[in-house]
């Protein structure tokens, strides 16, 4: 499903399409309807599967028509600082095309922060990120306004529940106005948590978002690498690696056209399958490649889901998906029945968060392998590094100040 579908006011899809996305991840496909009809939302969705983006989207789209100057909007409360600069972040790449405020609010910082902090919880901010200890310490001096809150998020909420928070999310909570949207995220869905869903929200819609694991028998490897870097890759891993049939994933079908390209005239046989294909023409690409004429297929997610072809046994991700289901369906492509396959990864500059957090999905690091010296010298693995997707717009710092005008 393509952002587009969503009718999301348009600066929010430039924010959507300057970050890079395309198509709706299935945690997204399922989670905004609901959230835009205006109703609570209970989710289990780990890290990795766009869940961010998930509530932000929504929530934003909302706070665009529902601004209320001098109050806060939308309270999202997470289990650490790291979490909060993260959603931030991601606010900030969303909403820069739009008017809307935020901040996050997290413990450790300096006395300046405090102070910017105060007074976005007096005078207002569309979207306020904190920790539950930091945001419990600002409700103890008494200034906070919630009156025009229109959304509550709980994210990781299992986290939260585990790290303590529990009385000091109660204690928020209580200073919230009770007509409000109510949604809550959560990787696992524990009793607790249930028993929370069941005082917080209001006839929830809840969605389940089962990731499945790759089979053990794929063999995982990954090259860290700058982005000039990555077609003389696929051309060595085409012309070293022994295959029948080798399938190669880019997240856009424009890279997918160029990478085509690029591999013909670096004399591969080779063929594309994208969304421009009409379902004939992909079918006898389809029937080419099953059949051997053509060893080496490009194609974009359209591929990565159901097609079972027992022959293909080396998978290249061109790029890291965007979520890591798709990764799993992606790789999930090779060693089909009773066969082997290996699945190589190229981690380009801007891919390392998205790619560390399909590792936390798989519960597993992926080895990375040496990139071969005479492709010049590679990055090294740092997923800490954000990955603003190739975004075209500049990081901004937070707002820390007065609320935009409008
Ligand atoms: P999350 O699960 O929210 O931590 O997101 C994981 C990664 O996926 C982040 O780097 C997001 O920027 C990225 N992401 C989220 N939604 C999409 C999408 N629809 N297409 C591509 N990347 C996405």
């Amino acid at each position: 499903m393509r952002f587009t579908e969503f009718n999301f006011h348009p600066n929010l899809l430039e924010g959507i399409e300057a970050s890079n996305y395309e198509n709706a991840t299935p945690v997204q496909e399922q989670v905004i309807p609901p959230i835009m009809l205006g109703k609570d939302v209970i989710a289990s969705a780990q890290t990795g599967t766009g869940k961010t983006a998930a509530f932000l989207l929504p929530v934003m789209n909302t706070l665009l028509a529902n601004h209320v100057d001098g109050q806060v909007g939308a309270l999202i409360i997470v289990p650490t600082r790291e979490l909060a600069i993260q959603i931030a972040q991601h606010i900030e790449g969303l909403s820069y095309f739009t008017h809307l405020s935020s901040l996050p609010i997290y413990g450790g910082n300096d006395a300046q922060n405090f102070v910017a902090e105060k007074k976005a919880l007096q005078m207002g901010a569309d979207i306020i990120v904190c920790t539950p200890g930091r945001m419990i310490a600002h409700l103890n001096m008494g200034y906070v306004n919630m009156k025009g809150l229109q959304f509550l998020i709980l994210d990781e909420a299992d986290r939260m529940l585990d790290m303590g928070f529990q009385d000091d999310i109660n204690k928020i909570i209580k200073s919230l106005p009770t007509k409000r949207q109510n949604l809550l995220f959560s990787a696992t869905m524990p009793s607790k948590i249930r028993d929370l869903a069941r005082k917080i929200l209001h006839e929830p819609v809840e969605i389940n978002i089962a990731i499945s694991k790759p089979p053990e028998k794929i063999i995982q490897k990954a090259y860290v690498v700058y982005e000039p870097q990555k077609l003389p890759l696929i051309k060595k891993i085409l012309k070293e690696t022994p295959y029948k049939n080798a399938l190669i994933f880019c997240s856009r079908k424009q890279t997918v056209k160029q990478l085509t390209r690029e591999l013909k005239h670096g004399g591969f046989t080779i063929a594309e399958i994208h969304s421009d294909l009409e379902q004939a023409e992909r079918e006898n690409v389809l029937s080419a490649f099953t059949a051997g004429r053509i060893p080496v297929l490009v194609a974009t997610d359209i591929l990565s889901r159901g097609i079972d072809i027992d022959t293909i046994d080396v998978v290249i991700n061109y790029d890291v998906p965007g979520d890591g289901e798709d990764y799993v369906h992606r790789i999930g492509r090779t060693a089909r029945a009773e066969a082997d396959g290996s699945a190589f990864t190229l981690i380009g500059e801007k891919e390392h968060n998205r790619f560390a957090a399909i590792e936390k999905l798989l519960g597993k690091e992926v080895e990375k392998i040496e990139v071969p010296k005479e492709l010049g010298e590679a990055p090294s693995y740092n997923p800490r590094t954000r990955s603003g997707s190739g975004s075209r717009k500049p990081q901004r710092k937070f707002y820390r100040g007065a609320p935009k005008r409008r």
